[in-house]
């Protein structure tokens, strides 16, 4: 089907996109709570309804369930971190000194699950800045995967011969402090920024590529997208026979997993096959409401897998990560990649040893639940891609036999006649 006849055909004008809030409003006002439609029951759990009952008096559950609500409330600016942490000196002066891209976002939701005096807990260090931000230190830079080299049309980065990363949207429902698009989330008016004429630009490109079979959908985070305009965009991209199938990446079945309504679940069902890919941190994500919201994904047919990023003193220890990962199990998530974070300016202090990476793997695998066990990988700065990093478990050879080490460490050997496996390690 030409472009063309797809314009002709096309759907009703999507809505208009939840909007970012200008970057500069650091000092800006508490947001104004509005009466909300009604809207299907959510799980609250008991410390989260605690928390809004002290900070958003007045809210009903409808609202306080309503994503677009969570979206408007969004913790945005210092007198709001103000009114609902209590900030250290540092990561008071680091919001303050702030500027362009990157701003601080946290949905109350999210919130409710960090320390709120305690500048050290986990959650809260990844969301909250501090003035180890603005140090840079060798090797980092604004574009550590060289995005910016291999994108072709704006929003489209095409490094692999059949699949295409699709950056939708510049707005995240929450901003994490070492995100690799640091130069450009959260931005408006940035490159990346939801633009319909930089969407038909990225359709126009991926109508001609044929070789592409796979579209990854990222930003920012594509579930910020109202319902109308992501099925428009989804059925665009499904109306290409070439692309065998879609993947979204996201956070917001974690950070503000009300934003899966049932209705939203049964749009994505219809545009099959289609993957997710869920950005998760620490066990302390793993909620009633976030098991809902990958539930209704599951149940609308939607393979899930997570991918989680190595933090130091966040989240590089066995004892967090093995709860975290067998924990994603429960929620029919599968484990799919640990990555190490990668060099962005100022994220020497989220940068651990890579080893700890592999201590984890080890922790995992032949321990547990071998599903539970994700990819560990670097994603190679300069634009090399994904590289595996795994325990090596060949020994070496004697004679006919592959010599291979187990998850307790025992050699054990496997016959394999005429192979030279090994052989540069005897
Ligand atoms: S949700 Fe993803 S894109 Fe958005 S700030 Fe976090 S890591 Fe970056």
């Amino acid at each position: 089907m030409s472009l063309q006849a797809l314009r002709g055909r096309d759907l009703k004008p999507p809505l208009q996109p939840v909007q970012e809030r200008p970057a500069s409003s650091l000092k800006d006002t508490p947001p104004q709570t509005k009466p909300a439609r009604a809207i299907p029951r959510f799980p609250v759990n008991p410390q989260t309804r605690a928390f809004y009952r002290r900070f958003f008096p007045g809210t009903s559950t409808a609202e306080w369930n309503d994503w677009r609500w969570q979206m408007r409330s969004r913790i945005r600016g210092l007198a709001e971190l103000s009114r609902i942490f209590t900030l250290s000196a540092d990561e008071r002066d680091a919001a303050e000194r702030h500027q362009g891209a990157l701003p601080v976002g946290i949905t109350p939701y999210y919130a409710s699950l960090m320390g709120l005096d305690d500048p050290t807990e986990p959650l809260r260090r990844t969301h909250i800045m501090t003035g180890d931000e603005y140090r840079l230190s060798p090797g980092e830079g604004d574009d550590p995967l060289s995005e910016d080299h291999d994108t072709v049309v704006p929003g489209i980065v095409h490094r692999y011969p059949d699949r295409v990363l699709f950056l939708t949207t510049g707005t995240c429902s929450t901003y994490c402090r070492y995100c690799t698009r640091a130069r450009v989330v959260g931005n408006p008016g940035g490159e990346y920024q939801f633009a319909m004429k930089q969407w038909e630009q990225a359709l126009a490109y991926l109508e001609v590529h044929t070789e592409v079979r796979d579209v990854l959908l990222s930003g920012g985070d594509p579930f910020t997208i109202g319902d109308d305009k992501l099925d428009w965009l989804l059925t665009r991209l499904r109306a290409m026979k070439h692309i065998e199938f879609l993947r979204i990446g996201t956070k917001m079945p974690i950070v503000l997993p009300q934003r899966i309504t049932k209705d939203f679940a049964k749009m994505l069902k219809k545009h099959h096959p289609l993957f997710i890919s869920l950005h998760v941190t620490h066990p302390k994500e793993l909620t009633d409401e976030m098991r809902e919201s990958t539930g209704r994904l599951a149940d609308a047919g939607i393979p899930l897998g997570s991918q989680t990023v190595l933090l130091k003193g966040i989240n590089d220890d066995p004892a967090v990560m093995v709860p975290l990962m067998q924990g994603l199990l429960t929620c029919r998530v599968k484990p799919y990649y640990l990555y190490a974070c990668d060099p962005i300016r100022g994220s020497a202090h989220f940068r651990g040893d890579v080893e700890k990476g592999l201590e984890i793997i080890k922790a995992l695998r032949g321990h547990t639940t071998g599903y539970a066990t994700p990819i560990f990988a670097i994603d190679a700065p300069g634009g090399g891609g994904k590289i595996q990093i795994a325990p090596d478990s060949i020994v070496g050879r004697n004679g006919n036999d592959l010599l291979l080490r187990n998850f307790e460490g025992k050699i054990y050997s496997y016959p394999d006649p005429g192979g030279t496996l090994g052989i540069d390690k005897e």
